[in-house]
């Protein structure tokens, strides 16, 4: 039997009939759009996270674009990110007409280099061309970014701060959340995330009520909230009161019944996920570049990435063998045509390396060890015959 590179149908099997029950609720209930099951979510989600503002919306992606739509990010801002990311890290940027700037990340985590980021405003800054505005750490592979150091450089600057945390949702440092250090916190409930649903989502986590009150009228076409209408009187549904330029971002109904479910064994699957690296760790430690968690870090394993030089070859030798491994990601974001003309101050030789070593083998809560040992066996008996 083929090795799943991750095996959604084990966690569907396992959460089993109630998971289906919950689903079938939302459809015979009617209440596709903003059902009772998002408030409940929303609500799930911020006392797993420690956030006291949870705002679900439609993407990943746009979890990034409200908070820099809230806080006014535009024409002639600078928001500086990774370029050894995915591409939506980078792209809400010019979607609200600012400029991305990458900064390099660091050789042991893949994550921003505080110090090249401060670096990097302060080059901004001197140029006088962009306004910085904001920087996005992103929690590379399931790991926090250096969050203590990426604040402070962010706070010396008056620059606010997101962890893009859409794929390491649930990882900590030294006990704590990334929201304990960032204003924001974003994630994606795309299906391959660690913590999924059966479509597309996202979320945005935060401390601040009158700036989550922000989000929730962005999400739907920038409509009226209470502090919009407070001491006013209207002849008509202040629903179609709309106070500013937003969007179309809510989660469905059905999405958030899924993720409530999912939730329950989600922190059960985290700790599996951290069995299962322990053992890549263990097996293949002294023969590839195994990853390296910061320390005080708890890592939720979106991937598990593996460096060597003979990529190509170690690749096909997998496929032989019926493993299936993962290139994240070939082309860093700024060595992409459309992204290629945005600033580098400083240039990115961490990245531009990484981009031509790294590769992900299996990883998921259900993994087996049989099939992790195979997988395991095969890439030592590669390693041995090639030297
Ligand atoms: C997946 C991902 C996103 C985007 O999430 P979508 O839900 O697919 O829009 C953003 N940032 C990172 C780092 C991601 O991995």
């Amino acid at each position: 039997m083929p090795i799943p590179f991750i095996d959604l149908q084990a966690q569907r099997a396992r959460l089993g009939q109630p998971l289906e029950d919950a689903i079938l609720k939302v459809v015979r209930s009617g209440a596709y759009i903003m059902g009772p099951e998002i408030a409940q979510f929303e609500k799930a989600l911020g006392e797993f996270g420690e956030a006291p503002f949870v705002l679900s919306c439609g993407s990943g992606t746009e979890a990034l674009q409200l908070p820099l739509m809230a806080w006014g990010v535009g024409p002639g801002d600078a928001v500086f990110c990774p370029s050894f990311t995915f591409a939506a890290t980078a792209e809400v940027m010019p979607l609200v007409g600012a400029s991305p700037v990458f900064v390099d990340v660091l050789p042991d985590t893949f994550n921003l280099d505080p110090a090249k980021l401060d670096a990097a405003i302060a080059a901004v800054k001197a140029e006088g061309k962009l306004t910085p505005k904001a920087v996005i750490a992103v929690d590379l592979f399931g790991q926090p970014a250096d969050y203590p150091a990426i604040s402070a450089v962010a706070k010396k600057h008056g620059l606010k701060l997101i962890a893009d945390s859409a794929q390491g949702f649930g990882c900590t440092l030294h006990g704590r959340h990334p929201i304990h250090w960032a204003d924001v916190t974003t994630t994606s409930f795309f299906p391959a995330k660690p913590l999924g649903c059966y479509g597309d989502g996202g979320a945005v986590l935060s401390k601040d009520a009158g700036f989550h009150d922000l989000l929730v009228s962005l999400r739907v076409h920038g409509q009226a909230v209470k502090s919009d209408i407070e001491g006013r009187t209207f002849d008509h549904d202040p629903k179609y009161l709309n106070m500013r330029i937003g969007m179309n971002s809510r989660m469905d109904t059905i999405q958030a019944a899924v993720l409530l479910q999912k939730l329950t064994i989600f922190a059960d699957e985290i700790a599996a996920r951290n069995v299962v690296a322990d053992r890549y760790a263990a097996g293949l430690g002294d023969v590839v570049g195994a990853p390296k968690v910061i320390e005080g870090g708890v890592s939720v394993w979106a991937q598990y990435t593996i460096e060597t030089k003979d990529r190509d070859g170690l690749i096909g030798h997998l496929r032989e063998a019926g493993v299936p491994t993962a290139v994240y990601y070939p082309i860093p974001i700024h060595k992409q045509g459309v992204y290629s003309g945005y600033p580098t101050p400083g240039g990115l030789p961490v990245t531009e390396a990484k981009a031509e070593t790294v590769m992900s083998l299996p990883m998921h809560p259900y993994l087996t060890t049989d099939a992790q040992d195979q997988v395991i066996a095969a890439i030592r008996s590669y390693v041995k015959r090639n030297g």
